[in-house]
């Protein structure tokens, strides 16, 4: 089975692998497939699940909920976001102002079919909104017994140090942050983590194979793969994944077969148990198209890699691995988008 983790500072414990539904439910894939992968997770013992109000501008929230529906809500922690624009995208259907705050937890929990979300996450920082706005907001959230904790989403070092400021004062706690994190985008080791620590906030991090590219199925100077991600136009993965799917990218993954290989691992739980080496990760937040994927990446859950196999991973990667902390602050808009 999985293990668990605590989540930041507090006595909240996730399941180190999550499952999350961007691009996939309602998009790239159907409603039965979508259900089909939740099921596998749940078999596997996965217990947390992550989604966002803008993910397929809802169904996908709706998706999940259904598939939930039934199982004992105690047994399982449920996580959304706000800020990206949803519903017809109007001037307050989008940020992290009150207005939206309030009206978007409550279409969510509807969607989901729940009272309440484990975590409520801002899903990047808002230039535009004051952040007492924003943090008074989810501190109302908060008590009206509409989500449980607060996490963040990509923001930087010294957001979060503001933004943790302000929930200690208003006694909330903002205990999570939810980067793009894996052996090929590195970003969080310089700043995010080190201040984060210092905080108690943990890391679920996103795309941890690279949407599918640390797996080893794209091959330097090959066609993509049939109804893989780089050809899913409906949930708009061939988009995402692009930034990955350059030939020095590709071939330095394939130098990853034999690490792999001689830990008796496939690339996809090398890939995940890489991430988890990483104590500041309390989840690898895994996506999937299939369920097989979920019950082949869930054995990563428990693995140890040892210092010489982390080394020879990253030294594989060395050469194309980005580091850079200035990335984190690229990805929140200067601006909202509508
Ligand atoms: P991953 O890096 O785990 O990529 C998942 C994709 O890789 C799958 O959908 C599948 O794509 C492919 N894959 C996975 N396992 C295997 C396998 N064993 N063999 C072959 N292919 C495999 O994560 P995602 O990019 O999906 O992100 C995960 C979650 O992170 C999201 O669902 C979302 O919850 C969150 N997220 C958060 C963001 C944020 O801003 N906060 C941004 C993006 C994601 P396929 O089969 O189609 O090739």
């Amino acid at each position: 089975m999985i293990n668990h983790r605590y989540l930041g500072n507090s006595g909240l414990r996730i399941s180190e692998l999550t499952l999350g539904n961007w691009v996939t439910a309602g998009g790239q894939v159907g409603r039965d497939r979508a259900v089909e992968v939740v099921q596998a997770a749940l078999d596997a013992g996965i217990t947390t699940f992550d989604t966002a109000d803008t993910y397929m501008n809802g169904a996908a929230e709706s998706i999940l909920g259904e598939a939930l529906h039934g199982q004992r809500r105690a047994s399982l922690e449920v996580f959304t976001k706000v800020y990206f624009p949803t519903g017809p995208k109007g001037p307050n259907d989008t940020g992290l102002s009150r207005k939206h705050i309030m009206e978007s937890i409550d279409a969510s929990l509807q969607r989901l079919r729940t009272d309440y979300v484990d975590l409520y996450q801002a899903h990047r920082y808002d230039h535009d909104t004051p952040l007492e706005e924003t943090m008074q907001a989810f501190a109302d959230v908060v008590r009206a017994g509409k989500a449980l904790y607060i996490g963040v989403s990509e923001w930087t070092a010294d957001q979060l140090r503001a933004g943790h400021a302000l929930a200690q004062d208003l006694g909330i706690q903002l205990i999570s942050n939810q980067p793009q994190y894996s052996a090929l985008w590195r970003v969080i080791e310089g700043e995010v983590i080190p201040t984060s620590r210092e905080l108690g906030i943990s890391q679920i991090v996103w795309s941890p194979l690279a949407q599918g590219v640390l797996t080893g199925k794209y091959r330097p100077g090959a066609a993509v793969p049939e109804g893989s991600r780089a050809t899913d136009h409906k949930g708009g993965g061939s988009r995402f994944i692009e930034r990955f799917l350059t030939e020095d990218i590709l071939l330095a993954v394939q130098r990853l077969e034999p690490i792999a290989a001689g830990q008796g691992l496939t690339m996809a739980q090398l890939g995940l148990a890489w991430v988890l080496h990483n104590d500041a990760v309390a989840a690898a937040l895994i996506g999937a198209s299939r369920p097989e994927q979920v019950a082949e990446n869930v054995r990563a859950s428990g693995v140890e890699l040892d210092g010489a196999t982390m080394a020879a991973i990253d030294e594989a990667l060395a050469p194309v691995a980005i580091t850079d902390p200035a990335e984190t602050e690229k990805v929140s808009p200067r601006h909202r988008l509508v």
